[in-house]
């Protein structure tokens, strides 16, 4: 299950990002998760229950972005973005496998309150 081992990879990051505020309470977690990136969400979801659980993260929402994907039409040249497979482009409609973003799975933003425990 590679949910984990990205949701590992995303905490770590997060907790890096807060290690110099003083924590009182997380809200929630942001994450984008690229529509390519083979990323169950229940699995997700199950991960970051699992690794959250005693961490300054327990209790917080883990809210979950779509990163659409983006591509290249081979024809024009356009670059544009899509949610879904298969790729078309929207000014030629010439089909696009080129992918330039959407694979990827990254911590976004993080909302929490200051002050002591
Ligand atoms: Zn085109």
């Amino acid at each position: 299950m590679h949910e984990m081992s990205l949701m590992e990879g995303i905490l770590n990051r997060a907790a890096d990002a807060l290690s110099e505020y003083k924590v009182a309470k997380v809200n929630s977690l942001t994450v984008r998760v690229g529509v390519l990136a083979n990323v169950m969400p229940a699995a997700f979801e199950f991960a970051f229950e699992a690794l959250t659980d005693d961490t300054i993260f327990s209790g917080a929402r883990l809210i979950t972005e779509v990163l659409p994907i983006k591509t290249r039409c081979p024809q024009c040249g356009k670059i544009f973005e899509q949610e879904h497979i298969p790729l078309q482009c929207p000014d030629c409609h010439t089909a696009a496998e080129e992918i330039l973003a959407g694979t990827e799975v990254y911590f976004a933003s993080i909302d929490f309150e200051e002050g002591d425990r």
